[in-house]
């Protein structure tokens, strides 16, 4: 059996209990070493098999998990965040399905998360924008043409973007291109919930130097939208009001 598992953003306890569980009773653990925290693989057993997958080919991973399926041993499969973004974990699922191998998927709490709760921000402020973009620039792996920065950036919504800090000039000139201004509000979130983690707070306009000045070029999500700003509404939930389904208004 293989468990694909999220690690979280970088803290090692924020890591789910199932996710910790089945570290400590694995026969095999496949990590991505290049964004998970090595502080996780404590919780291995003293007789638990450690590949780096940041080493391996995707080849390589699969003959890892067959020779543990054969040897009767459980798998896990440990990806940054939560698997399901930018995980490459669909790759590896179909590859299983073909050798027969059964699998499951266990979430983690994903890097934008991570990178929000380090700025203390809410990407959906009643007044300002309900929607957050996830998305990236395009780099070795291509982007969809109606998927570009400039076309979300026309939606003038909350942005998460992933793997991108390495273009913050090119990111920059894409994001003004839509519904942003210089003016608009953008983070640098640097190795959220890590020791390390760094918030820069800018603007659209000063981003690339804003990376340039905090030397931030990688490990790094850039945020972007008016929830960065001081300005919104309250919320109609929490408003007395407002009758819910679970209270009534007070007038
Ligand atoms: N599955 C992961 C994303 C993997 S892609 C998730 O859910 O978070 C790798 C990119 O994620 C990095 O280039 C960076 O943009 C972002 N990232 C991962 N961990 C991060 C962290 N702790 N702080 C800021 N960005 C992070």
């Amino acid at each position: 059996m293989i468990h694909f598992v999220g690690a979280g953003p970088g803290a090692p306890d924020l890591i789910t209990l199932r996710g910790a569980e089945l570290l400590k009773t694995a026969g095999v653990v496949i990590y991505a070493g290049s964004l998970v925290n090595p502080a996780l693989l404590e919780l291995c057993g003293d007789r638990c098999e450690i590949h780096n997958s940041a080493k391996m080919t995707l080849e390589q991973v699969l003959s890892v998990m067959e020779a543990a399926e054969r040897a009767g041993k459980t798998t896990v499969r440990l990806h940054t965040g939560d698997p399901c973004l930018y995980g490459a974990i669909r790759e590896q699922m179909d590859a299983l399905d073909a050798l027969g191998i059964p699998y499951d998927d266990t979430p983690g709490v994903s890097s934008f998360c991570g990178a929000a709760a380090a700025a203390c921000a809410e990407y959906t402020l009643p007044g300002v924008s309900q929607s957050l973009v996830i998305t990236r620039m395009a780099g070795r792996t291509p982007v969809p043409e109606g998927e570009s920065i400039a076309a979300w950036a026309r939606h003038g919504a909350s942005m998460a973007v992933f793997l991108s800090a390495g273009m913050l000039e090119g990111l920059q000139a894409e994001l003004l291109k839509g519904a942003y201004t210089p003016a608009t509000p953008a983070a640098l979130v640097y190795k959220a919930t890590w020791p390390e983690e760094r918030v820069v707070r800018c603007t659209v306009g000063t981003l690339a130097e804003a990376g340039r000045e905090n030397s931030i070029s990688k490990t790094a999500l850039v945020l972007v939208g008016g929830f960065l700003e001081p300005d919104y509404q309250r919320s109609s939930l929490y408003d007395p009001t407002f009758a819910t389904g679970f209270r009534e208004a007070s007038r």
